[in-house]
């Protein structure tokens, strides 16, 4: 009989978890070992509402009742440190060590930055976490210029944010184009078309970036030119917080190896969230509905052995102005787009099956278009660039 669970980290996927543990029936110890003092909140909101929004507050997962009906021992703030799989137990970072039966890794990530320079400057800012964003909002307030370096979703929506703000933003990426490496040219091009309309400076494939410093203002170098801006926001990717994992000897590739149920190679460990890598895609999927639906299906499963595990299509989304942006699948190399009225964006493999939608304020298309990559349908045939075939014909 399994008494004591221990789950480490107190994001989204934790949460999710340690509510999916009580709604199971678990009526045993759960511990949360958490490095931030909050209780669990959603990371959305804080490149959206939080920075638009005077008043916003913690965009809490649950209820401040529904959090203390799911009567958690918290660990908070404190650092999980070490785990030692033969006593099964796990070291904090005040010294104590809490003994586990069975044990969830929900560690997410942390921002990256470019380098030394980068993380000293006090007008470089990263956003993860809650207090991240007040920083960034705080800032925003007073400031007339921002740099964006990374055009990635995060970045993207950042810069929409400091637009209806007021704030004239440059921003700068490495590649040839945005968000690059999750989707194809053409959704690149619709996207930077967008940000242009609002006003946005985009400098794409602008190689490597030196930061420098005048007066206590940062200035960015870039193809022999030199700008000073009030702030810079850096969204360059994440970091996986893996350390705990390698260090314990666990299976680690891009993330945490986990089966379908979110098992680690170790039978008594399982992982969640932005640090499970996907059983299927061998890539960590980075997103809300992976953070929520996959910890779900890890925490019946730790409960139950035979419980069907996560088999979900990979789907995020991203709001941007006043488009709605979801991207359903994983861009495959060898696909090719069929784009209908600049607003959905069909990649199809060499059999004609979807790989990847990007679908533009179109939520319809995309519940439609799980059912045809669940299904496996060939739309080879299917005249899907042409605005008066009805979509909703294929149901
Ligand atoms: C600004 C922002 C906007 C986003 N917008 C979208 C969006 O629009 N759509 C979308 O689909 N996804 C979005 N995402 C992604 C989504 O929020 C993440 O995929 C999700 O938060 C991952 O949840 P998680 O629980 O795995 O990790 P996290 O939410 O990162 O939680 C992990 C927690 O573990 C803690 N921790 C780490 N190591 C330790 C340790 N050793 N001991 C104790 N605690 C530890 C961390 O401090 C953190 O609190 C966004 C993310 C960010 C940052």
């Amino acid at each position: 009989m399994t008494s004591r669970i221990v789950i480490i980290g107190g994001g989204q996927a934790g949460g999710w978890a340690a509510k999916t543990l009580r709604d199971e029936g678990f009526n045993g110890e759960i511990c949360v070992v958490a490095e931030e003092a909050w209780d669990f909140y959603e990371r959305p909101p804080l490149s959206k509402a939080t920075l638009l929004e005077p008043d916003a507050s913690l965009p809490r997962l649950f209820t401040e009742e529904a959090q203390q009906a799911l009567n958690l021992n918290w660990y908070r703030p404190l650092r999980a440190e070490s785990i030692d799989r033969g006593a099964k137990t796990v070291a904090l970072s005040n010294g104590e060590s809490l003994s586990y039966n069975i044990l969830l890794l929900a560690t997410g990530g942390r921002a990256r930055l470019p380098g030394e320079a980068w993380a000293k400057h006090p007008q470089v800012y990263t956003l993860r976490h809650w207090q991240d964003a007040q920083r960034l909002k705080g800032r925003l307030a007073e400031s007339k210029k921002l740099a964006i370096v990374g055009g990635g979703w995060i970045g993207l929506e950042i810069a929409a944010s400091a637009r209806k703000s007021g704030v004239a933003v440059t921003l700068f990426e490495q590649q040839p184009a945005l968000c690059m490496r999750s989707v194809s040219g053409e959704v690149s091009q619709r996207l930077a078309a967008i940000h242009h309309e609002y006003g946005v400076e985009i400098r794409t494939g602008c190689g490597a970036l030196e930061l420098e410093d005048e007066g206590g203002l940062p200035v960015i170098h870039c193809d022999g030119k030199r700008e000073t801006f009030d702030a810079v926001v850096v969204g360059i990717g994440v970091d996986l917080n893996l350390e705990l994992a390698r260090d314990a000897g666990l299976q680690t590739e891009r993330g945490i190896v986990v089966d379908a149920q979110g098992r680690t190679s170790d039978p008594f460990i399982f992982a969640a969230g932005d640090v499970a890598q996907h059983h299927h895609y061998g890539l960590c999927i980075q997103s809300w509905a992976f953070a929520q639906n996959q910890a779900v299906a890890t925490a019946k499963a730790m409960l139950h052995s035979d419980a069907p595990g996560y088999d979900d299509a990979p789907w995020l989304w991203s709001d941007q102005y006043q488009h709605n942006i979801q991207i359903l699948g994983i861009p495959q190399p060898e696909s090719t787009t069929v784009v209908r009225e600049n607003s959905l964006f069909f990649s199809l493999d060499a059999t004609g099956r979807l790989t990847q939608l990007v679908a533009f304020n179109d939520p319809r298309t995309v519940k439609l278009a799980k059912r045809w990559m669940a299904a496996g349908r060939d739309l080879s045939e299917v005249p899907l660039a042409d605005p008066t075939f009805s979509l909703m014909s294929l149901r």
